[in-house]
């Protein structure tokens, strides 16, 4: 169809996750005229093979280690069993129970749905299954993808697209890369109750978090019975008798049923008309945006992990927001990521939030405050885990640059430590708050 005969609208958003879903419904909110279009499931990452059903799964997983610290509190526990195809059957009906919902709010705010594969003929016109859009504005919030092992046998390994689906629960699980991915599904496959060995680069795990809290990440999973080999990286993959083979760059191999590349994301900007339209991209593939999300065609935005800078929802919905207010609010909003709060849902979880110490002490004098305790809870539970939590504070003005914790519930304690931080609070407000006791987040006011 050419663009002569092209319906005219207002906005059209490429891709159905969480910033495209925001961005939509805010604009339909405003009055636009709003086509969106989903290639796969409404959702997108977060909500299908991301957030929503790795923290189910995690749930899950944790259940084991609850039911094995319950018999320190008296309990017996005869016949505990796990069911994968029950919970697998019961994490899909929930997955596609919220990505209609996510369908739903668009199209009772008024956005049109298609669901089919959009692609820029030019740039203005958007062709999406059948039709042709000619559109004021374009967002293009295609999120990304996982990267693939680049080594013989490669193809072997799966992404953590497909530990959702899997039809049974692996005996033996590698998982490559040690990222927020490899180390969340490492621990819920060994919860699980599979045999997981984790291959990283470097000495520990999460590269770019705090040292502490890298090495509370490596005794946890050791705690949790999850083998590591790090400073190295498989080199080949084996189809062997009984399964695959990974063969490292230290020469050991190892033997298992599913391989995880857990290596990184890249953006998803193939086949999408970006060079058509004349939308730059960074060296990485991923869309140059500034403050406003404006790529560098003005009437063209985009957000969320194309734009390779956080991967993280809450910060792909902030954009999808900020942008809908201003091109179609009348509410100028530039949106800059600052103290962005993260976690790890690891068992137990790490959260954090503001400058790591290394960070903080490029910028200028810091003082550290921290605590490896023993929560209560374990007194009887036997487990020999500690809870970490350590402030970072700037040695002049005495605010808290950061905070840092692996413990129980740190990323539920951290998204509120959040807020003191981003409002600039200093080690003495922190000291001035009553604790809550007996509780794990205390240590937070009582760090001296
Ligand atoms: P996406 O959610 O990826 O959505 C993009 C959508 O665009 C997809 O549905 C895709 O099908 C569609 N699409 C692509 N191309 C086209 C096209 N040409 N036409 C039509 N549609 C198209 N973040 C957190 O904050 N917390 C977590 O706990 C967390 N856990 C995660 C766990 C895993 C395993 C993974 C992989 C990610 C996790 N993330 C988490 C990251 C989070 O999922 C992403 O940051 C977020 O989904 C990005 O949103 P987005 O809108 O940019 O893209
Ligand atoms: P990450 O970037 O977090 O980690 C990738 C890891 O893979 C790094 O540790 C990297 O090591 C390692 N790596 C890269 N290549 C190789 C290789 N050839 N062999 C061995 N290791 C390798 O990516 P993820 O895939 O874990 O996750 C992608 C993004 O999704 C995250 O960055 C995060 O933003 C988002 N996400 C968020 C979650 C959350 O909020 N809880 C959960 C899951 C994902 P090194 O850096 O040392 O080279």
């Amino acid at each position: 169809m050419s663009s002569g005969s092209a319906e005219e609208i207002d906005l059209f958003v490429i891709g159905g996750g969480s910033g495209g879903v925001r961005a939509g419904r805010v604009a339909a909110d405003h009055g636009a005229r709003v086509v969106i279009a989903e290639a796969k499931q409404w959702g997108g990452t977060c909500v299908v093979r991301g957030c929503v059903p790795k923290k189910l799964m995690m749930y899950a997983s944790m259940a084991s280690a609850h039911l094995a610290d319950a018999r320190g509190y008296g309990w017996t526990i005869d016949g505990a069993r796990f069911d994968w195809p029950a919970f697998a059957a019961a994490l899909d009906r929930e997955v596609t129970r919220i990505s209609g919902a996510y369908r739903g709010a668009l199209e009772r705010r008024g956005a049109r749905v298609l669901e089919a594969r959009a692609e820029l003929l030019d740039a203005h016109t958007v062709a999406c299954g059948g039709h042709t859009f000619r559109a004021r504005h374009v967002l293009i919030a295609t999120g990304g993808g996982p990267r693939r092992l680049d080594v013989p046998g490669g193809a072997l390994a799966i992404t953590s697209d497909d530990m959702f689906t899997l039809p049974a629960l692996p005996a033996r699980l590698v998982v490559v890369g040690a990222g927020y991915i490899g180390v969340e599904m490492a621990h819920i496959f060994a919860g699980l109750g599979s045999v997981v060995t984790l291959v990283h680069h470097g000495a520990l795990p999460l590269r770019g978090f705090d040292a502490d809290v890298r090495q509370a990440c490596a005794d946890n999973l050791a705690g949790r019975g999850v083998a590591r080999r790090g400073d190295t990286e498989p080199v080949r993959i084996d189809r062997v008798a009984g399964g695959l083979r990974v063969t490292l760059a230290s020469g050991e191999s190892l033997d298992a049923d599913v391989v995880l590349a857990a290596i990184g994301r890249a953006p998803a900007t193939a086949g999408l008309g970006l060079d058509r339209a004349g939308v730059a991209l960074d060296a990485r593939g991923a869309i140059v945006v500034d403050e406003w999300q404006r790529t560098s065609v003005p009437h063209i935005h985009a957000v969320g992990d194309v734009t390779g800078r956080y991967a993280l929802t809450p910060v792909a919905i902030r954009e999808g927001q900020a942008f809908a207010d201003t091109v179609f609010g009348d509410r100028a909003t530039p949106f800059v990521p600052d103290h962005v709060p993260t976690a790890v849902f690891s068992q137990p979880p790490i959260a954090t939030v503001g400058l790591t110490e290394e960070e903080a002490r490029a910028r200028g004098e810091v003082v550290i405050y921290k605590a490896a305790y023993r929560p209560l809870r374990h007194g009887l539970t036997g487990r020999a885990e500690r809870a970490l939590i350590k402030l970072v504070v700037a040695a002049d003005t005495r605010r808290v640059l950061g905070v840092h914790m692996a413990g129980d519930d740190a990323p539920e304690i951290v998204q509120a430590a959040a807020i003191a931080v981003t409002m600039g609070a200093t080690k003495e407000d922190f000291d001035r708050t009553i604790a809550i006791h007996p509780t794990v987040a205390e240590e937070l006011v009582l760090l001296k």
